[in-house]
C-alpha cells in the first residue's frame, strides 16, 4: 500500500486509486517566459519521483501537465502585466516565440534530469475553447460575473473557499490588499479573473481570443481547471504543484472546478517544498536565481543535482550550495564507480545472500510519502554490505537489483558501461602480478607507476589485483 501526504487533510493517507490499477496525474507547469530555476525544477523531480513510484508499484499513470503562455500576469493576484508579453519585450521577439523557446528549453531541462514526460502536455492557449465551457458553467452556476474589464470569480460564492490553504478568508484580504487592486468593479478583492477583456492596459494584449464576453484572453487558473477535467475526467487522483501554489493558484482551481461541476477536483493534493540557496529564498538581485544551465556551466552533470534533490524528502525545504551539489556529485560518482566493479565481477559464489530485505526496504521507503533519503541509503547499504564481504554476494543479481531500482530514482544506471581497458595495459599487469609472485618488489612497483601514468589504477583484492580507469 502507497502512503502519501494529503495538503487536503494534512495527514498521511493509504492511496486507492478511483479505478483499479490506473491512477490519474495532474501536474502544473511552466509559465514558459523564462527558463526555469533549480527550485522549479525540484518540484517537477519529486513529481517524478511520485509517479516512478505508482508505476514501479503496477499502476498505469496518465499524467497530464499544462504550460502556460498566456494569462499569467507578474502579480498571481491578478495584478500587472501578462508574464509572456513581458518576456517579449524583454527580448524583442513575439509572444509566441517566447512561448515556444522556453517551452523547448524546459522540455530540454527535464530530459537532462531524466524527468518522464507527461502522455499529455496541453498549452494553455490550445484549450481556450475547454476555458470558455468551463466559465460558461460558472456563469450558470451563480459564480461568475462580469464587469467592464474582465469576468471574475466570486469567492463569497463558493462554500470552504481557503479548505485548501486553511487560511481564513480575512488573512488573504489582508494579502489581496496589499496588491493594487487595479479594477473598481470587482466585487471583494479575493475574487479573481477568469477572463481579461482587451480593453484598458490589455486593449494591444497580442493573444486574444473571441467569447460570449467579449475579445480578450482567460486568467491563469482557469487553464488548469480545465485541461485537468477534459483530460483526466472529475474526480481524478492526484494532483501537484509546489507549496506555492496552495494559497492562491490551487485554491482557485479548486474553487472553479468545483463551482463549475459540482464535484471534487482531486482525491490527493501534493506539495513540494521550496529549494532555498545559501538559505534564502532564490531572487534575481541577489544572483541566487539558478538554472540548470548555470549548474551545467559550472561542469556540474544535471543528474548531480537530480541526486541532490532525493537526498532530501519533497516536503522538507533543500538547501542549495554549491559544496552540496558537489558532495552530491562524489556520491554519485561512487554509485557509478560500484556499479562498473559489478560489471566486471565474473565469479559468481555457490550460495549467494538473499536481496530481498534491500528490495523491500527499498521498497518501504517509498511507499512511506516517497522518502526518497532512506530510499538512498539501502543504496549505500548494499554498496557497504558488497565491500565488506563481496564472496557472498552475486555481483549480476545486485546489479539487476540496482537497476530495478533506478526505473525510480532515475539516475541513468542502465547508462553505466564498463571502463574499457587496452591491451597493452592489461598486458603490464600481467608482468606486474608475475614480479610480484617473484617478490621482485621494485619491477613490480615500476609497472604500477606506469599504469597509473596512463591513466588507470590497479588495486589488490584477496582474488587478484584489479584494474579501473581512473575517475
Ligand atoms: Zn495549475
Amino acid at each position: 500500500m502507497i502512503r502519501l501526504y494529503n495538503t487536503l487533510t494534512r495527514k498521511i493517507e493509504d492511496f486507492k486509486p478511483i479505478r483499479k490499477g490506473r491512477v490519474g496525474l495532474y501536474t502544473c507547469g511552466p509559465t514558459v517566459y523564462n527558463f526555469a530555476h533549480i527550485g522549479n525544477l525540484r518540484t517537477y523531480i519529486f513529481e517524478d519521483i511520485l509517479r516512478r513510484t505508482l508505476e514501479y508499484s503496477g499502476y498505469n499513470v496518465t499524467h497530464v501537465m499544462n504550460i502556460t503562455d498566456v494569462g499569467h500576469l507578474t502579480s498571481d493576484a491578478d495584478a500587472g502585466e501578462d508574464k509572456l508579453e513581458k518576456g517579449a519585450k524583454r527580448e524583442g521577439k513575439t509572444v509566441w516565440d517566447i512561448a515556444r523557446f522556453y517551452t523547448r528549453a524546459f522540455l530540454k531541462d527535464i530530459r537532462a534530469l531524466n524527468i518522464k514526460r507527461a502522455q499529455n502536455i496541453v498549452p494553455a492557449t490550445s484549450a481556450i475553447r475547454e476555458q470558455i465551457a468551463v466559465i460558461k458553467k460558472l456563469f450558470a452556476g451563480g459564480f461568475a460575473y462580469e464587469t467592464p474589464e474582465a469576468v471574475y470569480f466570486d469567492v463569497s460564492k463558493f462554500r470552504n473557499y481557503t479548505k485548501l490553504s486553511r487560511q481564513r478568508l480575512e488573512e488573504k484580504k489582508a494579502g489581496a490588499r496589499a496588491e493594487v487592486i487595479e479594477d473598481p468593479g470587482k466585487k471583494h478583492p479575493q475574487d479573481f479573473a477568469l477572463w481579461f477583456k482587451r480593453v484598458g492596459k490589455f486593449k494591444n494584449h497580442v493573444m486574444h481570443w473571441n467569447s460570449p464576453w467579449g475579445d480578450g484572453f482567460p486568467g491563469w487558473h482557469i487553464e488548469c481547471s480545465a485541461i485537468s477535467t477534459s483530460r483526466l475526467g472529475q474526480p481524478f487522483d492526484i494532483h501537484t504543484g509546489g507549496v506555492d501554489h496552495i494559497a492562491v493558484h490551487h485554491t482557485n482551481e479548486i474553487a472553479q472546478s468545483e463551482g463549475a461541476f459540482k464535484k471534487p477536483l482531486a482525491r490527493f493534493w501534493m506539495h513540494g517544498e521550496f529549494l532555498l540557496v545559501a538559505d534564502s529564498k532564490m531572487a534575481k538581485s541577489a544572483g541566487t536565481f539558478l538554472t540548470l544551465q548555470e549548474l551545467e556551466k559550472k561542469g556540474f552533470n544535471p543528474l548531480a543535482f537530480r541526486y541532490l534533490v532525493l537526498t532530501s524528502h519533497y516536503r522538507s525545504k533543500l538547501n542549495f550550495t554549491w559544496e552540496s551539489l558537489r558532495a552530491a556529485e562524489h556520491s554519485l560518482e561512487r554509485v557509478r564507480s560500484f556499479i562498473k566493479t559489478l560489471l566486471s565481477e565474473r565469479k559468481k559464489p555457490k550460495h549467494p545472500v538473499s536481496l530481498e530485505k534491500y528490495r523491500s526496504q527499498f521498497d518501504d521507503a517509498l511507499k512511506s510519502d516517497l522518502q526518497t533519503p532512506q530510499a538512498l541509503s539501502v543504496l549505500w547499504k548494499i554498496i557497504s554490505d558488497y565491500n565488506t564481504q563481496s564472496e557472498s554476494f552475486d555481483a549480476k543479481k545486485i546489479l539487476a537489483l540496482l537497476y530495478d531500482f533506478d526505473q525510480v530514482l532515475g539516475l541513468h544506471f542502465t547508462a553505466i558501461k564498463k571502463d574499457a581497458i587496452p591491451e597493452t595495459i592489461r598486458d603490464m599487469a600481467m608482468k606486474r602480478e608475475v614480479a610480484r609472485r617473484n617478490k621482485d618488489w621494485d619491477k613490480a612497483d615500476k609497472f604500477r607507476a606506469k599504469i597509473e601514468t596512463a591513466g588507470f589504477v590497479i588495486f589488490d583484492t584477496p582474488d587478484g589485483s584489479k584494474l579501473r580507469k581512473k575517475q
